[in-house]
């Protein structure tokens, strides 16, 4: 497989494109914007750009290394997203473990192009900071260039203990290589370290045009949806092409869980809210918190509708009777219990914790 096209961001591929052309695309950029744009596509078009052997306004698209970009396989570019925290001790083994994880994690995306969200759980640590330092160091392979992207930045955990791979990260940002890119993306950059925000150069990405979105949900899914269906995808999702990924398949599932658990949690069963909780369809961390984000997708669409804003979903019968401000306190609740999910905790102890905070105020 190789990457779905990039959709949209007409003026940003133009100024980056123009910038590539006079040698003046700063060193290390962050590429901000909504969940779901196409923010590390971007990215991904860019590094592309970078390291095509004859790119004009685009990539060319033939040449050996625009293929290699396509394919993910391309030795100089480094695509670094969040990953689990390593289990070895010692540093270079846990630099080995993230190269391992980053590996796997390129080879699922090779498999499915179209990535979900990544488990909450996951992070850009020390040990990925070693990584990249080291990578760094080495001459490009291919060519000319070497670029890292490196997506969800805000996952960056540089204070977890080594003080010392933090400073080599921010040096490296700092004064990069003179053959080394950094790109850099994040949906919520207010949440990125000042220091290392303060070393980028900024790129904001808008929302893309439903026209656009439509045309990539007819042309890429399989199958591909068409007429009312089509339509419904693309006016929640919002100029999101992630969000419609979402809505299309495995965010289905987690809304579905997200309203039965609800509801039992509503109704103040004690046994059929425990019934929920075991029947819950997660196997993985990332699952969990995906169960968590529909559960406050839910409250947040029965919130909009209390307030008399057209629901984008139908909201389970037992929350359309509650008010706007309940509703906001139990998304506060929801949105703690996912904060506290990143950390090591039982996902079943918290849920059952969440559910009895959520009975008091619903
Ligand atoms: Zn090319």
């Amino acid at each position: 497989m190789t990457l779905k096209p990039l959709v949209g961001h007409a003026e940003a591929r133009r100024r980056i494109a123009q910038a590539v052309s006079t040698g003046k695309l700063p060193q290390v950029i962050l590429i901000a914007g909504p969940e779901g744009v196409g923010k590390q596509r971007l990215a991904l078009w860019t590094a592309q750009l970078l390291l095509c052997e004859a790119p004009g306004a685009e990539p060319c698209g033939a040449c050996r290394s625009c293929r290699l970009v396509l394919g993910l396989a391309h030795a100089d570019l480094h695509w670094i997203v969040p990953i689990p925290r390593p289990k070895a001790s010692e540093p270079d083994k846990q630099a080995e473990e993230a190269a391992e994880s980053l590996s796997e994690a390129m080879e699922e995306r090779r498999k499915s192009p179209l990535y979900g969200p990544v488990d909450g759980m996951s992070s850009h640590g020390m040990a990925t900071a070693r990584l990249i330092a080291r990578r760094a160091a080495l001459t490009p392979v291919e060519g000319r260039r070497k670029v890292f992207i490196l997506g969800e930045a805000e996952r960056l955990v540089v204070q977890e203990s080594s003080q010392e791979a933090a400073n080599a990260l921010l040096k490296l940002l700092e004064e990069p290589p003179a053959d080394t890119f950094f790109l850099l993306t994040a949906a919520d950059p207010g949440r990125l370290l000042p220091t290392i925000r303060s070393r980028t150069a900024p790129l904001r990405l808008g929302r893309l045009r439903d026209a656009d979105v439509q045309g990539f949900l007819a042309a890429e899914l399989d199958p591909p949806p068409a007429g009312p269906a089509l339509q419904r995808l693309v006016t929640r999702a919002g100029g999101s092409i992630g969000a419609a990924l979402m809505e299309s398949d495995a965010g289905q599932s987690a809304r579905t869980a997200a309203a039965s658990w609800l509801e039992a949690v509503m109704t103040g069963a004690g046994p059929a809210a425990e019934r929920a909780l075991a029947q819950m369809p997660w196997s993985a961390r990332g699952e969990f918190t995906d169960l968590l984000d529909a559960v406050a997708e839910t409250l947040g669409d029965a919130a909009r509708g209390a307030v008399g804003v057209e629901a984008l979903r139908p909201v389970p019968a037992a929350l359309a009777r509650q008010d706007a401000a309940r509703l906001m306190d139990a998304i506060t609740l929801v949105m703690g219990a996912r904060e506290a999910a990143q950390g090591n905790v039982n996902p079943q102890l918290l849920l059952a914790v969440l559910a009895g905070d959520l009975a008091e105020v619903l």
